[in-house]
């Protein structure tokens, strides 16, 4: 059982303010109605956005612009969410992921199957994400796997987790196999990390990244690439990537004598916990009418769920994260197959689940999980 051999591995009492900042709870543990995504599409739905551009509505947007079928183009990028488990619970967090997320984590059958589908495919990159995905069990078994593939292999990181007990060794593990680690930093400064992510999470966060540097990540080396990914403290877009990129490294290394190699700014989605701090604090329906207003329709060619396929815990498909978390699956001719049964012909039949959370990748100059879309 995945939850017995998870309780067994686990470096710590992942619940202990010394595994991780804690700012808040999940919404699953709390029991609150957004924890179900469908009370969350609803939310979204709820809104009174009819007399914004578009009137509020996704696919009248996109199809104003030419795509009257949404379709996937080539698929380039598995990425696979290992499970919900994290050593953290920041306010942001899509997934609602935590301590409390024992049970949703993916075993070694599902990522076996994950595999022999993956060599179904010409896909060049896995993308292993969570949570905190180096807490599964059956992370270094799934990275050696992809890497003898000759897969480029991406861990999202969320940094803290490499201070863990039983991770110590991880930096030089991941840069042994050539693995892109991107890891989640709100902002460069303490405060603003630190009001989002929780107290201490600025300073954890930049003892992780010394040990990246130690072990020769984020010093130009394609083999070792050390990717920042940061997203707005506050219900704003992100920013220029290109200048925040120049601004970072500068404050970086000046301040705390770190390097990286790249940033890559994503927009937070209205949905799980970044959803609950918008309701709370009053700036839901101003946040969805800046994103639908800011819709950016050079953006839609590069949207990630066009070359993207996301695969759950428990081995459902999915268009992106973002419609995982929503729970709206895949849907093909041959209804929804599950990894278990992938067929990549069928994939390239389905049209893109889609909702008003989507307004989200195409505001300003876009965002998906490789960062802004047109630069
Ligand atoms: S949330 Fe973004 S990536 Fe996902 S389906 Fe919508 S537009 Fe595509």
């Amino acid at each position: 059982m995945i939850e017995d051999s998870l309780t067994a591995s686990l470096p710590l009492d992942l619940d202990s303010e010394q595994s991780g900042p804690k700012p808040t709870t999940s919404l699953h543990r709390r029991h609150s109605p957004l924890a179900t995504p469908h009370y969350q599409q609803q939310v979204l739905a709820d809104l009174p956005l009819e007399s914004l551009p578009y009137q509020g509505d996704f696919q009248t947007a996109i199809a104003q612009h030419g795509w009257t079928s949404f379709q996937p183009a080539e698929l380039e990028i598995f990425q696979i969410n290992i499970g919900k488990l994290c050593n953290m619970t920041c306010r942001h967090c899509h997934v609602d992921a935590g301590p409390d997320r024992t049970t949703e984590n993916m075993n070694r059958e599902t990522i076996d199957a994950c595999l022999r589908a993956l060599d179904l495919t010409n896909a060049h990159t896995v993308d292993i994400t969570g949570g905190a995905p180096e807490l599964n069990p059956n992370f270094r078994y799934l990275v050696d796997e992809c890497v003898k593939r000759g897969k480029h292999v991406i861990d999202r990181c969320n940094l803290t987790v490499l201070l863990l007990p039983r991770m110590e060794d991880l930096p030089q593990w991941l840069g042994d196999r050539g693995v892109e680690i991107v890891c989640s930093l709100p902002h460069y400064r303490k405060l603003n990390t630190d009001a989002q992510r929780g107290n201490g999470t600025f300073e954890k966060s930049i003892e992780a990244l010394r040990r990246l540097n130690a072990v020769g990540y984020g010093q130009g080396n394609p083999q070792q690439r050390l990717t920042l990914m940061s997203n707005p403290v506050g219900a704003f877009l992100a920013g220029n990537q290109a200048k925040a990129e120049q601004e970072w490294k500068a404050g970086l290394l000046k301040n705390h004598r770190v390097t990286f190699d790249r940033l890559i700014s994503l927009n937070n989605m209205p949905i799980a916990r970044y959803l609950e701090w918008l309701e709370t604090s009053g700036n839901l329906e101003s946040y969805m009418e800046l994103l639908v207003n800011a819709f950016n329709p050079a953006t839609v060619s590069g949207l990630m769920c066009r070359n993207t396929l996301s695969i759950s815990w428990d081995g459902r498909l999915f268009d992106c994260d973002f419609n995982q978390m929503l729970d709206l699956e895949v849907e093909t001719p041959m209804g929804r197959p599950h990894i278990h049964d992938f067929h990549p012909d069928w994939l390239a039949q389905r049209a893109i689940a889609t909702g008003r959370h989507c307004f989200g990748c195409t505001a300003g100059s876009g965002s998906s999980c490789g960062g802004a879309i047109e630069s």
